[in-house]
């Protein structure tokens, strides 16, 4: 017998009607003779209301009483799920996180998931019930208290339970047909991708595609579970995100692009091998900000002194850049960083102006990233002209430049990182010839 492991994002369980749909497919797959194990979201937006609620009562909720708060939306979905089973003649039985022996450090609102311990799903499953666990949440067993584990984080109690629970697979049920070369909302020419590389999803959810949350994609990774991203609207087969290393996940990845291929009815044997296309696809981000230190002087340490500032003010940096240094003997020095903690990193840099003996700081959280991320950048040459030439004939100024082996990145303004990424995406040939399909959602 198989275990399956079934994630169904919001928007998937937006409503009445479409949590009844969802009971259904999870029946279906009990049926067909497998034990399921179903993590799920927060119906809709709820979690974003509560947020807001929360922020209307407390300009800064506490923590703790902020978790409190989220926790209840995945117990609202949890049980009327389990409810909509039951009702179908099924049995399920429905576990908070705590119950589920989701063990997290006590970081609220950005817990780690430390230890599964999953005595109660492995009972209700022996017991021939369909088990369902409300994500996003944990429980810490210093202070005894309930956590969350950031925005998007069922899909990290999902993985966790596959892994935990030896699963076959997980499966991530969303409003897309799977991972696209870019977000379909954004670019509707995007391609549905059969597979890809934990690897290049790794890049692409670091650098802002919300399809997957990038602490699922990890702990995936090192825990060598295997992902398949589909539509919960339709039957269609969605996206394997597997690690190319793993035989088994490799032989999965490859049995999937075999069934979608004769699906399609155009499927030679020959073509049925792996084939690794240069660029996976593209992803944006309007959520980091830059700082500037104008004028440091150009001597060994001024670098550690900022960044040694910055980072005790708790501030993640992203991207750097220091200019050539001038005739003056001085340099500038930008960084990006999430733009929830550029006023902690301004303050803190200000306080050591003197010290450090730069002669200001600038701050512009209008800027748009953009990465382009594919493993075939390392064997091939080009890549990089191609997508400035892109951006130059679009018109687009570049501010900022980073890579990795597999990842070019660059800052534009933000008013026109759509265009970019349009751009980018027809140059590299990655357009599709129909438009993709996003069934629900707000995208918000
Ligand atoms: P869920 O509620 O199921 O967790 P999310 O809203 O978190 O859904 O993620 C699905 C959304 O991710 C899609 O509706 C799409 O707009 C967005 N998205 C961003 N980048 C991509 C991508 N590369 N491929 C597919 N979807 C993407
Ligand atoms: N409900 C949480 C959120 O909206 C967790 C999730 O959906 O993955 O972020
Ligand atoms: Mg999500």
């Amino acid at each position: 017998m198989s275990l399956i492991v079934q994630k169904f994002g919001g928007s998937s369980v937006a409503d009445a009607e479409s949590i009844k749909r969802v009971a259904k497919r999870i029946v279906e797959t009990r049926k067909a003779g497998n034990e399921v194990v179903v993590a799920v979201s927060a119906m809709g937006d709820t979690t974003d209301e509560l947020l807001d609620l929360a922020h209307e009562v407390a300009p800064i909720p506490a923590p703790r009483e902020l978790d409190m708060l989220m926790s209840a939306g995945e117990r609202i979905s949890m049980a009327l799920l389990a409810m909509a089973i039951e009702s179908m003649g099924h049995t399920a039985r429905s576990f908070t996180g705590s119950q589920a022996g989701m063990i997290t450090d006590a970081q609220h609102g950005a817990a780690r998931i430390v230890d599964v311990t999953p005595v109660r799903l492995r009972e209700a499953l022996d017991e021939g019930a369909i088990v369902i666990v409300a994500g996003f949440q944990g429980f810490n067993r210093d202070t005894k208290d309930i956590t969350t584990l950031g925005r998007g984080g069922s899909d990290t109690t999902a993985v966790a339970l596959a892994a935990a629970l030896d699963a076959d697979v997980c499966e991530i049920y969303t409003d897309v047909d799977g991972i696209f070369t870019m977000d379909p909302r954004v670019v509707p020419k995007a391609r549905k991708l059969d597979v890809i590389t934990s690897e290049e999803m790794l890049e692409l959810a670091a650098n802002g595609a919300k399809v997957l949350y990038i602490r699922a994609v990890e702990y995936a990774r090192r825990h060598g579970v295997t992902l398949h991203v589909r539509s919960s609207f339709n039957n269609n087969l969605g996206t394997i995100v597997y690690d190319p290393e793993n035989p088994a996940a490799a032989a999965f990845a490859a049995a999937h692009l075999k069934s979608i291929r004769s699906a399609s009815a155009q499927g030679t044997e020959s073509e049925s091998a792996m084939e690794e296309p240069m660029i996976a696809g593209v992803a944006t981000d309007l959520s980091e900000a830059k700082i500037t230190v104008v004028g440091v002087p150009d001597v060994p340490g001024k670098a550690a002194q900022i960044f040694t500032i910055v980072a005790k003010s708790g501030a993640n940096i992203d991207m750097i850049v220091q200019n050539v240094s001038s005739s003056t003997g001085l340099t500038d020095i930008s960084f990006t960083l999430p733009k929830a903690d550029g006023q902690a990193a301004l303050t803190a840099l200000r306080a050591e102006q003197e010290a450090v003996a730069f002669k200001s700081l600038a701050y512009d959280d209008q800027i748009g990233k953009l990465a382009l991320v594919g493993a075939g950048m390392r064997t091939n040459a080009g890549v990089s002209a191609l997508l400035f030439t892109a951006l130059y004939e679009s018109g687009i100024n570049i501010e900022m430049i980073s890579t990795s082996e597999i990842r070019i990145s660059v800052v534009t303004r933000a008013d026109t990182i759509n265009d970019a990424v349009r751009a980018i995406h027809t140059a590299f040939g990655l357009d599709g010839d129909a438009e993709a399909v996003v069934h629900a959602g707000t995208g918000r």
